[in-house]
């Protein structure tokens, strides 16, 4: 595994300006896999300048050649696909096909849409006597989290760039090495010096001194919504641009006369995929009482079929969280559910048979579990399912809505036109409609605590530039 100990600022890796350095841990093993360097308010000053210079000379590449320069970078990537899936299994735990298809396959796929849209995005508009031109809003303070490591630095990387902004980069610092391996597809794809820089550490240090450097013009954040309340208000404060993907507690309906086994089958496979780690898992699971019971004993039977295991073996389904502190607030959710009355039919606090090193858990399942219960409330980040009862559609819709997050959600109804009308009450930024899939050109993000802004697509593009409108 590939770990530098330098930098990755204005086209080459350059020494780190303190030697305080980070370990990264295999949550599998425990294992200590690789050292990075924990960079400091000097490294992250230095990337900033880097990419100011860069500025002038990006925002004036024709967008034609800045997607020639995404194609390049999609390729980059594909080309070291099964090292950027065994650097993921490596240091997320997740299980080899997963991280090959979804972890390495999406951000790849990202690129590729984010090239395709450069090159046909509406950079001018005519509007009445007035020409209004999108410009780019300049240099990008990236934060990125570790559930979905690539995923998650491609989704501002791709579109930023297509705008024509230069960025720097700080990764989570749990998963430092696929941001290093990215760094280096970057390098290979020949992007001018400058024009992406990455510098590696801890949040509160790295991560607050790029957030609140004045030479950010705009700092797109994805993580914890109390981190990102931080990022707000001292980029609120400095009158930056933000973006702000968070937390989530996000509700799967299952109405009266949808098919129930197919509705919870994909529920139990949402909640256990990335073992939880998904900001827009389906957490809450909102079943009508007539048919309450037989949804629960269905999740109870689907979730044996994720045994916690090692993600390198192909035939593992689930892996463990990312880390000890993670592992430990999991396992202390699922303890506060039993304390506080719901009810166990699967899983359980206690480590899974034979893991009892590594930070696996047991994929959960909860019945009566009411709405104002803390596993029915706070975003858990683990396999952990909760069944809650409503009696009617404008309870249902109640429920779906009581929550400070409005991340994700999906219906289940027997026919689409009732799903959607149910879809239209429900204050979340995305809702799938009977088991629909990801759509990487649609808008993804939160309303309410889950964010602010948008990514993937033409709307997350959106978010990198400004308009100016010039009139005649
Ligand atoms: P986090 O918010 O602590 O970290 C996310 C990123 O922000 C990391 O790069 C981190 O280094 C950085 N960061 C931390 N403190 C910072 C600060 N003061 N200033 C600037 N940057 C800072 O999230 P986490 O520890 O990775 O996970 C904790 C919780 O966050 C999870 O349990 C989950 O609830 C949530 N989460 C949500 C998402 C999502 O996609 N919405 C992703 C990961 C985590």
């Amino acid at each position: 595994m590939i770990a530098h100990d330098g930098m990755y600022i204005d086209g080459g890796w350059r020494p780190a300006a303190g030697t305080d350095t980070i370990e990264v841990v295999n949550p599998a093993d425990e294992q200590v896999i690789g050292t990075v360097p924990a960079g400091t308010a000097a490294d992250v000053d230095a990337a900033v300048r880097a990419a100011r210079a860069a500025l002038p000379g990006w925002s004036a590449t024709p967008p034609a050649r800045r997607a020639e320069h995404l194609i390049a970078l999609r390729d980059a990537l594909a080309a070291r696909a099964d090292e950027i899936a065994a650097t993921v299994t490596a240091e997320l735990g997740s299980p080899a096909g997963f991280a090959r298809r979804v972890h390495t396959g999406l951000p790849i796929a990202v690129a590729g849409s984010y090239a395709e849209l450069a090159a046909t995005y509406p950079f001018e508009e005519r509007l009445g006597n007035s020409t209004v031109l999108h410009v780019p809003v300049g240099v990008v303070g990236a934060i990125t989290p570790w559930n979905y490591p690539l995923h998650q630095i491609v989704a501002k990387v791709a579109p930023a760039l297509a705008a024509g902004c230069t960025l720097v980069l700080k990764p989570a610092e749990d998963t430092p090495l696929t941001a290093q391996l990215f760094a280096e597809c970057v390098h290979a794809a020949g992007l001018p010096a400058g024009v992406f820089n990455l510098v590696t550490g801890l949040g509160p240090v790295a991560g607050q001194a790029l957030a609140e450097h004045p030479g950010v013009d705009l700092v797109s954040f994805t993580g914890s919504t109390a981190v990102g309340k931080r990022i707000g208000a001292i980029a609120g404060g400095a009158v930056k641009r933000v973006a702000l993907e968070l937390g989530g507690k996000s509700a799967n309906v299952i109405l009266p006369g949808a098919d129930l086994e197919k509705a919870v089958a994909a529920n139990v496979a949402d909640v256990c995929r990335n073992t939880g780690q998904s900001c827009n898992a389906l957490t809450r699971t909102l079943v009508h009482e007539d048919r309450y019971e037989e949804a629960v004993a269905l999740a109870a039977a689907a979730v044996a079929a994720y045994v916690p295991g090692d993600p390198a073996d192909p035939e593992v389904r689930m892996g463990p969280v990312i880390n000890a502190r993670q592992h430990a607030r999991v396992r202390d959710y699922i303890a506060k559910g039993v304390a506080e009355g719901a009810r166990l039919v699967a899983g359980g606090a206690e480590a899974p048979e034979g893991r009892e090193k590594g930070y696996f858990v047991r994929p959960t399942v909860f019945a009566d579990v009411t709405p104002e219960m803390t596993i029915a409330r706070e975003e858990i980040f683990g396999p952990v399912l909760t069944f809650i009862k409503y009696t009617d559609e404008d309870e249902a819709a109640h429920l779906a809505n009581d929550t400070v997050y409005g991340l994700g959600g999906a219906v289940w109804a027997a026919d689409e036109a009732t799903a959607v009308a149910f879809a239209r009450r429900m204050d979340t930024g995305q809702v799938d409609i009977n088991g629909g899939g990801f759509n990487l050109l649609a808008p993804f993000g939160g309303h309410k605590q889950s964010g602010v802004g948008r990514e993937m697509g033409p709307h997350g593009l959106a978010e990198y530039l400004h308009t100016k409108s010039l009139q005649f």
